[in-house]
C-alpha cells in the first residue's frame, strides 16, 4: 500500500509542462513538525515515525507512487513581464486524491536546484519555511481559501543569503499550483494547444460545472475572477498583506499562494505595506483589489490568445472583468458586515463600516483589536473607549434593526473577529529561537495558538501588538 492515492494528473499533460526533476538529497533531514490532521484528510496511510518523515518529507526517498517535477511557469513581477519563470526551489511530488476525492498537490518547497532555477540555489532557509507553516496554517484557521503546509524538516546543510542559515524544507499543499503565470508562459509562447489543455485540466479540477460550457475559456475567466474577489476581501477583512501580489503568486483555484514578505498589520492605515521590495507601495494594503483586477485582466490576455482571432472574445473578456468590481464589493461588504455583526447587510451599511475604519486609522488601533473589543462594546463591558459616542449609537441602532437577537450577533462578532493572528513580532521570536538553538518549542506553541485564532490562548501575550521597541515594519524574501 502507498502512503497516499497519486492520481499525477499534471503529470499526463504535454511535456511542455514541466521538467521531470528528482529532489536533491540533503545531508541529514530532521523533522520539525508534521500535520496529522491535515494527512488524514489527504488519506495518508504511511509511517508515523520521524524519521521516516523526515525522509520522504526532505526529498532524500521518494514516496512510493508520486512522479516529481518543476512546473513552468511566467509571469509578471512588479508589473514587468518575465517568460520563464517556474518552480526554481519547489518541487511537485505529485498529486492525490484525498477523502473527498478533491486533487491535491503536494510540493516539496526547497528541495533543490531545477532547470528553472536560473541563478538560485534551491533551497529555502529555516525562517521562511516556519514563517510559510505558521501564516498559511493560520489563513487556512481564519476560514480564508490557502495553500497548507503538511510538514516541515531541516536539512543538516547552511545555506548563504545574506548570512548563513539553517536549511529547510517545507511540504505544501494545494488544490493545485496552476497560477495566472502558468497560462501567461504559454500565450507567451503562442502554445495554443497547451492553453486549451490548461484551461480544460483548470475547469476539470476546480470548476467541473463549466466543463461543458461552450467556450470554456470565457468560463474559467468568470469563475477566477468570483475566487480572486472574495479572496481578496477575505484578507481585507483580516489586515492581511499579501507583499508580493506577482501573477505568478496568484492561483487559478483562488487559494492565497506563496507566504514571502506577507505580514498581518497591526495599527491600521490603508496604505500600510511590509514587503522591503515593495518600494513603491504596488502591492500596499488598499491596492490589492485593484491588483487583482489588474492581474486578472492578464489572465484574460493570456486566454484569448487561445484563439486563432485573439479578439473573437475581447468582448466577453472585457465584461468579466469589469465584473470583478461588482463581486469584489458584494464580498467586501459580506466580510465587513458580518465583522460589524451584521447577518442582513446592505448597501448602505458601506458607510457605517467605512466610518469605523476611519476611526481606527485616526486613533492609531490595532485593526485585530479593535474589531475584536467590538464584543466587549456589545456586552457593555467595560473597554478603551476609542470609538466615537456617536459611531457606537449608530452601530446599535442598526443592530437593533437587523432582526437577530444579541446573543446571535455576538456569535457573529465572535466568529468575525480573530483574538489570535500571527503577528510579526511573535513570527521573528520564534524563528529566532529555531535559528540559533534548534529550539522548535516556541514555534509550536506559537502555531497552537494561531490555529485557534478565535480562542484566548492561554498566553496572552499573543494577542497584544508589539511593544513599540519590538514592532516590525519591514518583512523579507525568503
Ligand atoms: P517568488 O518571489 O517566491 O514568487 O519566486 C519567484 C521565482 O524565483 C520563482 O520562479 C521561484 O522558483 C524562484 N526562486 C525563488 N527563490 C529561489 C531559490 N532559492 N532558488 C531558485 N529559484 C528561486
Ligand atoms: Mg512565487
Ligand atoms: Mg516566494
Amino acid at each position: 500500500m502507498t502512503p497516499f492515492t497519486f492520481a499525477n494528473r499534471y503529470a499526463q499533460l504535454p511535456s511542455a509542462f514541466f521538467a521531470r526533476q528528482l529532489p536533491i538529497p540533503v545531508a541529514a533531514p530532521t523533522l520539525i513538525t508534521f500535520n496529522s490532521a491535515l494527512a488524514e484528510e489527504l488519506g495518508y496511510q504511511g509511517s508515523v515515525e520521524a524519521e521516516q518523515l523526515a525522509r520522504w518529507f526532505s526529498g532524500n526517498e521518494v514516496i512510493p507512487g508520486a512522479d516529481p517535477l518543476a512546473q513552468a511557469y511566467a509571469g509578471h513581477q512588479f508589473g514587468h513581464f518575465v517568460p520563464q519563470l517556474g518552480d526554481g526551489r519547489a518541487i511537485l511530488l505529485g498529486d492525490v486524491l484525498d477523502v473527498r476525492g478533491q486533487v491535491r498537490d503536494l510540493q516539496l518547497k526547497g528541495a533543490g536546484r531545477t532547470p528553472f532555477s536560473r541563478g538560485g540555489d534551491g533551497r529555502a532557509p529555516i525562517g521562511p519555511v516556519l514563517r510559510e507553516y505558521l501564516l498559511s496554517e493560520a489563513m487556512h484557521a481564519l476560514g480564508v481559501p490557502t495553500t497548507r503546509a503538511l510538514a516541515a524538516v531541516t536539512t543538516g546543510e547552511r545555506i548563504f543569503r545574506d548570512v548563513s542559515v539553517p536549511g529547510a524544507i517545507l511540504t505544501r499543499v494545494a488544490a493545485s499550483h496552476i497560477r495566472i503565470g502558468t497560462f501567461q508562459f504559454f500565450a507567451a509562447r503562442g502554445n495554443k494547444t497547451a492553453l486549451h489543455a490548461l484551461t480544460e485540466h483548470s475547469l476539470a479540477r476546480h470548476y467541473p460545472d463549466r466543463l461543458q460550457d461552450p467556450v470554456p475559456t470565457m468560463a474559467l475567466l468568470e469563475e477566477v475572477v468570483k475566487r480572486q474577489a472574495a479572496l481578496v476581501a477575505h484578507w481585507m477583512g483580516l489586515g492581511f498583506i499579501h507583499g508580493v501580489m506577482n501573477t505568478d503568486n496568484m492561483t487559478i483555484s483562488g487559494e492565497t499562494i506563496d507566504y514571502g514578505p506577507c505580514a498581518f498589520m497591526e495599527n491600521y492605515a490603508p496604505d500600510r505595506v511590509f514587503s522591503s521590495i515593495d518600494r513603491d507601495g504596488r502591492y500596499a494594503y488598499d491596492q490589492q483589489p485593484g491588483i487583482a483586477q489588474w492581474n486578472l485582466a492578464r489572465l484574460a490576455e493570456a486566454l484569448l490568445n487561445a484563439d486563432e482571432d485573439p479578439n473573437t472574445h475581447l468582448a466577453e473578456a472585457e465584461r468579466i472583468i469589469g465584473s470583478f468590481k461588482t463581486h469584489y464589493d458584494a464580498a467586501w461588504l459580506a466580510v465587513f458586515g458580518a465583522k460589524l455583526g451584521l447577518t442582513h447587510v446592505e448597501s448602505d451599511d458601506r458607510v457605517l463600516i467605512e466610518r469605523y475604519l476611519a476611526e481606527l486609522h485616526q486613533s492609531d488601533q490595532d485593526f485585530t483589536r479593535g474589531f475584536a473589543s467590538l464584543l466587549s462594546t456589545l456586552k457593555q463591558l467595560p473597554t478603551d473607549v476609542w470609538v466615537s459616542e456617536d459611531w457606537l449609537a449608530d452601530w446599535q441602532a442598526r443592530l437593533a434593526r437587523d432582526g437577530t437577537t444579541p446573543e446571535q450577533q455576538f456569535a457573529l462578532l465572535q466568529r468575525s473577529n480573530p483574538v489570535v493572528i500571527p503577528r510579526n513580532h511573535w513570527v521573528a521570536t520564534v524563528i529566532q529561537a529555531a535559528e540559533d538553538h534548534a529550539d522548535f518549542t516556541p514555534f509550536k506553541a506559537l502555531l497552537a495558538a494561531v490555529t485557534r485564532p478565535f480562542e484566548h490562548p492561554d498566553n496572552s501575550a499573543y494577542e497584544q501588538p508589539a511593544p513599540p521597541e519590538e514592532r516590525v515594519f519591514r518583512t523579507f524574501c525568503g
